[in-house]
């Protein structure tokens, strides 16, 4: 019988979480829903220990944990699934991005510049109003600032993957809290994109937001991508999957996501790095 063939995209998903900070399951069912999917290469990006954030990362104790576990697994599955070891890695974080596989460089932390306030830019509509209120005196803007700042520092890293690009946007499908077609917000969101270029990084088109329902589209927007592409960019589709169930989630919409930007490929993340995939 003639095997169905499912696009290089699909076999590899970079951007998950385990138990050990926020996902929902263990590495080993991550794993195990990686083999039953097809999937080639799972790349599992714990958030990278950071001690201002212990709600969302894991421990420094978990990490080594996580590292060994991680490592007895790649060992446990090789031939069946390549398993990379990864960090998402914040600007703040205490880890050494060194001692991994491969980085997904994001930006999660806003500090209010009144009080030094530490904020999440992904906090739901309400907090992030508040701390908006708070710490930027009810302008939206300046929080889109300050977090395209971050993104821009991230950059400047050279992170494997550039992690969700406007996360900001998360909380603002009404658009309540800023307009994202702002001439601010697009001069802020341009600054960052012209680092990622500098840097000559890998753009994520995350879907996470959508597969958990917080916005109907992806990260980033698709006048962000076109821009992106429109520079010579190149991206990368993944999941933010937290469970195993969203392990390759909306693939195939992120890739016609890219095509709708001008993509013609795609880049997958191997074991032997970044190969090219067209769309
Ligand atoms: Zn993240
Ligand atoms: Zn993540």
């Amino acid at each position: 019988m003639k095997q169905q063939t499912i696009p290089l995209y699909r076999t590899s998903t970079v951007h998950c979480h385990s138990n050990y900070c926020d996902g929902k399951a263990t590495l080993r069912q991550m794993a195990d829903a990686a083999v039953a999917a097809g999937i080639q290469t799972l790349g599992i990006s714990g958030h990278s220990h950071t001690p201002d954030d212990p709600e969302f990362c894991m421990t420094a104790e978990g990490t080594e944990a996580y590292r060994a576990e991680l490592s007895a697994l790649k060992a446990e599955y090789a031939g069946r699934l390549d398993i990379l070891l990864g960090l998402e890695w914040d600007l703040i974080s205490t880890d050494d991005p060194a001692r991994y596989d491969y980085i997904v460089g994001s930006a999660h932390y806003l500090f209010g510049p009144k009080t030094g306030a530490f904020g999440y830019a992904d906090y739901s509509r309400a907090e992030l109003r508040a701390f908006v209120d708070a710490e930027y005196g009810g302008d939206g803007l300046a929080a889109a600032e300050a977090y395209f700042a971050n993104v821009a520092k991230v950059a400047q890293k050279k992170p494997t993957v550039l992690g969700h690009f406007d996360l900001i946007k998360k909380s603002n499908g009404d658009g309540s809290l800023f307009d994202e077609e702002h001439p601010r917000y697009i001069a802020a969101a341009r600054a960052a994109l012209r680092a990622c270029a500098e840097a000559q990084v890998v753009l994520e088109i995350n879907t996470g937001g959508a597969a958990r329902g917080y916005r109907p589209d992806f990260y980033p927007s698709q006048w962000i991508l076109r821009e992106w592409q429109a520079m010579g960019g190149q991206v990368v589709i993944t999941a933010d999957a937290h469970s195993p169930e969203h392990l390759t989630f909306l693939f195939d919409e992120a890739a016609a996501w890219a095509k709708q930007a001008g993509f013609d490929r795609v880049q997958v993340l191997t074991k032997a790095g970044y190969v090219a995939c067209e769309i």
